[in-house]
């Protein structure tokens, strides 16, 4: 489970302070899939940024798995961040690596046999269904198949939780459509609490149990997707 305490985030330029997060507080239970969604610059890639410290915030409590990460030391911050995986918008591959070689390697940055690597990445291929594209690069792959190999990359080191930022944004609606079905059968399958960031209400809508809305850097409101999108 996911607990966001308090949590703030001011970028300074020059004297300006941009205050791009104001007390943010969720609590995201361990397997939901919960959404967060707002206009540009409402404040949501840097909220994601900041569950696993790629932002860290300026003041406030980031809870991953009963750890706070803010009060780490960067070797256990390295530690506690295979607990979190990731995918993005535009999939950030290694374009010189196959896609083997890309699953494998947070496998490799671990330190595991390259005996358990094979197996690992094999099994992680067949659960995204691109076992027969193993030796594939990047370039010759579909926008779709990207974000599978990004996905079962984000999965290689066993996460509690899989972090989307803008995931389906650069996919066309029938791949978005496959991607949501994907993500869906991870959770249920994994028990993975997803936190996925969109501007797109019917991602939300398709995938999400619970969504918190947010605008100019503030909890606009939260609650289940059904109550939030009810019609009057
Ligand atoms: P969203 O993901 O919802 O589009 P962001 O989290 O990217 O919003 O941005 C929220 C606000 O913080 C915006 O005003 C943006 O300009 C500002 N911001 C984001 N990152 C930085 C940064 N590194 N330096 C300064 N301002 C930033």
């Amino acid at each position: 489970m996911i607990e966001i305490n308090r949590v703030n985030k001011v970028f300074y330029q020059g004297t300006k302070a941009i205050h791009a997060l104001r007390d943010i507080n969720l609590t995201i239970p361990q397997g939901t899939i919960f959404g967060v969604i707002g206009a540009s610059g409402a404040g949501k890639s840097t909220l994601i940024r900041c569950v696993n410290l790629l932002e860290r915030p300026t003041d406030g409590q980031v809870i991953v798995d009963g750890t706070d990460l803010t009060q780490l030391n960067s070797t256990d911050l390295t530690q506690a961040r295979r607990k979190i995986g990731m995918i993005f918008q535009h999939f950030n591959l290694l374009s010189s690596r196959t896609v083997f070689d890309n699953v494998a390697l947070p496998l490799e940055l671990a330190g595991t046999d390259k005996a358990t690597i094979k197996t690992k990445v094999t099994d992680l291929l067949n659960l995204v269904g691109l076992a027969e594209k193993h030796d594939t690069y990047p370039a010759n792959l579909s926008g779709g198949q990207k974000q599978r190999v990004a996905i079962a990359r984000a999965l290689a080191s066993d996460p509690k939780v899989l972090l989307c930022d803008e995931a389906t944004s650069a996919l066309d609606p029938a791949t978005t459509h496959a991607i949501l079905d994907l993500l869906k059968e991870i959770n249920r399958q994994l028990n993975l609490t997803i936190l996925l960031i969109t501007h797109e209400m019917d991602v939300v809508k398709s995938i999400c149990s619970e969504v918190a809305i947010i605008g100019g850097g503030e909890l606009v409101e939260k609650g289940p997707v059904g109550e939030i999108f009810a019609h009057p």
